[in-house]
């Protein structure tokens, strides 16, 4: 571990902490902390080791616990991009960091700088807030049966307000006009449709800022298209994980984005980007994504004059044509130029503003006015059935109705089976293809059952031979029924 300090003032310093990284990731930091060292940020550095040699080394999550301990304690972490090595059981040092620091929002800025970059869309720039911590990425998969496996989409409600509201107080601080949000809540209406009406309920809060909601698949066609249309958009995990690539790429080249992953006691910077090891140690690889994420980290930390005199004279390298490899084109570009040699064209910028491309002014007070979740009251909550999952080899759902409409009684009534969501008893079709996966729905009789029941129903299933693989409880909270019916139903 090194310590190194950038200014003399040691009053207003922030303490960091950085990791070089793997493949083109030492180049790429030593570059952006020479900009940073340039520019005065008042920052004082621990770095710490993670990714390839960690991982090697046999420690499977690729981050030891001391390096844990530095992160933190010290809040804010510059993260160049690391190498997961293929297979042996690695886990995703990315992953993990979100998900052990809460770091639930992940922001990426995404514009374009024609004529000096080249993209189709010469007006586009938008900012992807993405939830970072819940929807499938909460790896909760199984395998149930021969033929079928799942994965859980988890979506909360403080998962919802904390990154719809941060977007809204983005959008504020950055005196963005409008948050959109994309989900595909008219299939996933438990899930998405959660996310969609807490942006609802949020959206309301801020009268000062445009809103709408658009549906993720025609949203992205949009976005992909013209995303001149488009501002802010929040999204769910999966979705922003997918699209802000995409926004990267046609706003010019992931290789230009950084993002910041935030949350309420630490935050992440780094850039989009990948370890790119064929570049690695030939002083090729463009440290502009990791820049950007080093100036969201400076403006983060109140350190917004020399975020906004690196991100000028960062604009103004760019638009005299100072470009590396992967931007560089004949008739565009002046110079090509190494990763050291940016660097220093940077440098030399600062105190310069760019001429055509809009110099940014950030806020002198960065920090966002988000509070903390408070857990609502309980709602009234009534068990209204069970779907209990079998895994059953026949093939004919007749026959298994027969099997278990049998335990029908008094308080459940076997009211529908499905086989991957859609109905097939009663009044199913010979042509839909059924798995060896099949959910049997029970329902009360009156309003609800016990939970006692649940344990009954498991039991006769039991008895008869029938392997039951998982059950789901049908809730109404407030007197709505709280699960998806079958498809057909
Ligand atoms: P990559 O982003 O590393 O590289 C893809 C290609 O993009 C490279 O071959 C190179 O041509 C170009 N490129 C990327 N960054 C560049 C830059 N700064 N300057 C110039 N050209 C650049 O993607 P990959 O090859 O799929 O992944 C390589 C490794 O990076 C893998 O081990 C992967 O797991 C890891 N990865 C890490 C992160 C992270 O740490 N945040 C993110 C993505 C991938």
């Amino acid at each position: 571990m090194t310590y190194r300090c950038f200014a003399s003032k040691i009053k207003s310093m922030t303490r960091i902490t950085i990791a070089k990284g793997d493949g083109i990731g030492p180049e790429i930091m030593d570059a952006t902390l020479a900009i940073l060292k340039a520019a005065n940020a008042q920052i004082e550095i621990d770095e710490i080791e993670v990714g390839e040699k960690v991982y090697l080394s046999g420690n499977t999550s690729g981050i030891s616990d001391e390096s844990w301990d530095v992160i933190r304690r010290n809040k804010v972490f510059l993260k160049a991009p690391i190498t997961t090595p293929q297979g042996g059981g690695y886990k995703s040092l990315n992953v993990t960091t979100r998900k052990f620091l809460g770091l639930y929002s992940n922001v990426r800025p995404c514009f374009s700088m024609s004529p000096f970059v080249s993209t189709k869309h010469p007006l586009m720039d938008v900012v992807i807030v993405r939830e970072n911590e819940e929807d499938l990425y909460a790896g909760i998969e199984h395998q149930q049966t021969d033929e079928v496996v799942q994965c859980l989409k988890l979506i909360s409600r403080p998962g919802c307000e904390k990154i719809v509201r941060y977007a809204f107080e983005y959008a504020r601080l950055y005196n963005r006009k409008k948050v959109t949000c994309f989900t595909k809540d008219n299939i996933m209406k438990q899930t998405d449709g959660l996310f969609h009406k807490v942006f609802d309920e949020i959206a309301a809060e801020y009268p000062d800022i445009e809103n709408e909601h658009w549906i993720v698949d025609i949203g992205a066609a949009k976005l992909a298209d013209t995303p001149e249309a488009f501002d802010v958009i929040v999204m769910p995990n999966l979705y922003g994980d997918i699209l802000s690539d995409v926004a990267a790429q046609i706003a010019g080249s992931v290789g230009l984005a950084g993002s910041a992953n935030i949350g309420e006691e630490c935050a992440m910077f780094e850039a989009i980007h990948g370890s790119a090891p064929r570049r690695a140690g030939q002083n090729l690889a463009n440290p502009s994504g990791l820049l950007q994420g080093a100036i969201m980290m400076l403006n983060h930390i109140g350190q917004n004059d020399v975020a906004e005199r690196i991100q000028n004279a960062w604009l103004r390298t760019v638009e005299d044509g100072y470009h590396t490899y992967d931007i560089y084109k004949e008739g565009v570009s002046k110079v090509k130029l190494g990763t050291t040699e940016f660097a220093q064209a940077v440098i030399e910028r600062l105190g310069q503003a760019p001429q055509q491309l809009k110099p940014v002014k950030y806020a002198a007070n960065s920090k966002l006015n988000l509070p903390k979740y408070v857990r609502k009251s309980p709602a009234p909550k009534e068990l209204q059935g069970v779907d209990l999952f079998v895994h059953w080899t026949g093939t004919d759902p007749n026959t298994l109705a027969d099997h278990v409409s049998k335990w029908s009684d008094g308080e459940v009534k076997l009211s529908m089976i499905t086989n991957r969501g859609i109905k097939v008893w009663p009044d199913g079709f010979k042509e839909t293809y059924c798995t060896d996966h099949w959910r049997c729905r029970f329902k009360a009789t009156d309003k609800v059952i016990s939970q006692h029941k649940i344990i009954q129903l498991l039991q006769t299933a039991s008895n008869s031979g029938l392997e039951v693989i998982k059950t789901e409880n049908l809730y109404a909270f407030n007197g709505v029924s709280a699960f998806s019916l079958g498809q057909g139903q």
